[in-house]
């Protein structure tokens, strides 16, 4: 079978390997599509400690399941699948809590795991165990529901955020993350929702396809302040999520959130440089909740099929590229360069 393999930064080849034996605890999903994530292209770029190269990425997939261990139940070959790429232990402090999210001893397809950027990847029958397997209904398509992921990831930043009716969110980033926080704030019945981004070309796109209500290009010069105020009786933004990893735009946040408001730090810093500087009088005097998260539990994850499928989040809207698992390097400069959204891999023969 084919498979993307990384060697090490910058370094992608494909390879051709025999394809993975099922053990009785295990099943073989043939990939069908999978998408190039943002944390892809930060271990293609800058490696990834966990890592170990060689190693075959790619965590956002679905398939079709080529066959099944002895000890499997609840998948049978011919099944359109989904699988979230985290395992928990489920049995640990966080796990028993319903925080899965948190396990102490979380693995992951794609970093423990041989990943989904090749014909076919072996799943652990564990993924079954804890819930994170989902069947994907006929009239959705393996593209649309391997969406699952990045999809659940802002889900689960929703709902520590607690968007709610009618309030304002301003939406710092408008990569894949950033679109998807703008349609389930919408879904949450935001009363606008405002989406920002340095620069133009997404925002272009995501104006055209109606994402938000708002759309502003942060430049030098121009004044946020002023365009948050006039939206919101100069109030500024009830809630204001970090869509991007910059330390300056976690500042902006608490300067731009309304008072008694809430700030989602949803994406992590630069490891050399994770300080932020926030002014701790903003937070007091303006009684901000600052809060991050991270990743998503099982139960969060079958809901985000299910409104991938129901189309209440339309995960079409989200992918702007599809290409051969040979044009990989490919796909990772469309990101680099900012021309995508979602590159999704389509074809692995
Ligand atoms: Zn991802
Ligand atoms: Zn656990």
């Amino acid at each position: 079978m084919k498979v993307a393999v990384y060697n090490g930064i910058k370094n992608i080849t494909i390879e051709s390997r025999e394809k993975p034996v099922v053990g009785p605890d295990d099943f073989i999903l043939k990939v069908k599509a999978a998408a190039l994530c943002g944390s892809d292209l930060r271990t293609y770029l800058h490696g990834h400690p966990k890592i170990t190269p060689p190693q075959v990425l790619g965590h956002e997939f679905a398939g079709v399941v080529d066959s099944v261990g002895k000890n499997i139940k609840g998948v049978k070959v011919g099944d359109r699948v989904a699988v979230h790429p985290g395992i928990p232990c489920g049995h640990c402090y966080y796990c028993d809590r319903g925080e899965q999210n948190m396990c102490e001893s979380r693995k992951q397809i794609g970093i423990h795991y041989q990943g989904g950027f090749g014909e076919y990847v072996l799943i652990p029958g564990k993924t079954l165990e804890v819930g994170t397997v989902v069947k994907i209904p006929e009239d959705c398509s393996y593209e649309v529901a391997a969406l699952g992921d990045p999809l659940v990831s802002a889900m689960n930043g929703q709902e520590v955020v607690g968007t709610k009716m009618g309030d304002i969110v301003l939406i710092l980033g408008s990569g894949p993350i950033g679109i998807f926080h703008a349609m389930l704030s919408k879904l949450r019945g935001a009363q606008d929702v405002i989406l920002a981004n340095p620069s133009p070309g997404r925002l272009q796109y995501a104006k055209e396809h109606n994402i938000a209500d708002h759309y502003y290009c942060i430049n030098e010069g121009t004044d946020f302040r002023g365009y948050i105020d006039s939206l919101t009786d100069g109030r500024g933004a009830d809630v204001v999520i970090v869509a991007n990893t910059s330390v300056k735009s976690a500042c902006q946040a608490v300067e731009l959130v309304a008072k008694n408001g809430r700030v989602l730090l949803f994406a992590g810093f630069p490891k050399e440089a994770p300080q932020l500087g926030l002014d701790g009088n903003l937070i007091h005097y303006k009684q901000i909740r600052v809060m991050g998260s991270l990743g998503s539990t099982p139960r969060q994850y079958q809901m985000a099929e299910k409104l991938l499928f129901s189309k209440r989040i339309d995960g079409e809207l989200l992918i702007t590229h599809r290409i051969p698992l040979e044009k990989i390097n490919e796909g990772f400069q469309l990101m680099i360069d900012g021309k995508s959204l979602k590159v999704i891999i389509n074809k692995f023969d």
